[in-house]
């Protein structure tokens, strides 16, 4: 396994970084997980554009572009894998104690981990903790990931793979690592970016292929909704047949079996052209 450190490819072994990290000190960072098949990253611009969205809202430079490019290319020529998950995390860089940012340029580093397939439905459960629609941070794929931590433990202690977060006003937001797609009399909905949610690049792919509507809703409509569904990177689409106690009708209902199909023949589109 080779990772990108910092301007070049290193062994597994030999990769490191910095103890005064600031991005692990204080979690001053940010990330993308893009996926690969066969060597292509897929929507690698659309996670490009978050990455460097996610570095100006942070205070951090604008990242290379082209540097962080040629360390996904190199990445994924050092591991050849049919199917992938690419790391990209951008931190702070190396700063001493105290101070407020990092003081020799942000850090770099670009791994490729394995891909586990997904089955098709999935538990859920919600959780009373919030998301911020208003925090300095709403919106950015900061590495300040231990909520979601929290979140997904107790998740995965009831049987579940996913934890949904109201946002602060009890308007329904978004999962530890998804967003959340809900069918209400036939018609798929998901909250919008104003709930506070990520821009989910899967997510965005779903409303302009499928046609949902992007609609503020309360958190109990989970308990009404007649199909559930999870978007994300590594998900894709991914029904949900239980929420809390509640269970959901068969396996992935019409709506989301008809917006699964959209999105595995669109997906094969070249998204970077
Ligand atoms: N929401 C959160 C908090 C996430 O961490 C993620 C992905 O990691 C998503 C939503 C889904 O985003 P994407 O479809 O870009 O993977």
């Amino acid at each position: 396994m080779k990772i990108w450190v910092n301007g070049g490819l290193r062994a597994a072994d030999d990769a490191r970084v910095s103890v005064l990290d600031h991005g692990l000190t204080v979690g001053d960072g940010i990330f993308e997980t893009v996926r690969t098949a066969d060597g292509s990253p897929f929507a690698l611009t659309r996670h490009l554009d978050r990455l460097t969205r996610s570095a100006l809202g942070l205070g951090l430079p604008a990242p290379d572009l082209d540097e962080v490019r040629r360390a996904c290319a190199a990445v994924i020529e050092a591991n050849p894998a049919p199917l992938g998950r690419l790391r990209i995390t951008y931190t702070g860089g190396i700063s001493p104690l105290g101070s407020d940012r990092g003081t020799a340029g942000p850090g770099l580093v670009v791994a490729l981990g394995e891909v586990k397939r997904r089955p098709d439905t999935t538990a859920v459960i919600t959780v009373p903790w919030t998301r911020n629609e208003r925090g300095a941070l709403t919106g950015l794929k900061t590495t300040s990931y231990a909520e979601n931590v929290v979140a997904l433990a107790r998740a995965h202690e009831h049987g579940a793979s996913e934890a949904l977060f109201a946002n602060t006003v009890g308007r329904l937001c978004e999962g530890t690592g998804s967003n959340v797609f809900v069918v209400l009399d036939g018609q798929l909905h998901t909250p919008p970016v104003a709930s506070g949610c990520l821009a989910g690049i899967t997510r965005a792919l779903a409303v302009e292929w499928t046609g949902a509507h992007e609609t503020d809703l309360p958190f109990d409509v989970l308990d009404r909704a007649e199909e559930i569904f999870l978007t994300s990177t590594l998900r894709d689409i991914q029904a949900v047949h239980r929420v809390d106690g509640r269970e959901l009708p068969g396996g992935p209902g019409p709506v989301t079996a008809k917006a699964m199909r959209v999105f595995d023949e669109r997906a094969g589109d070249d998204l970077d052209p």
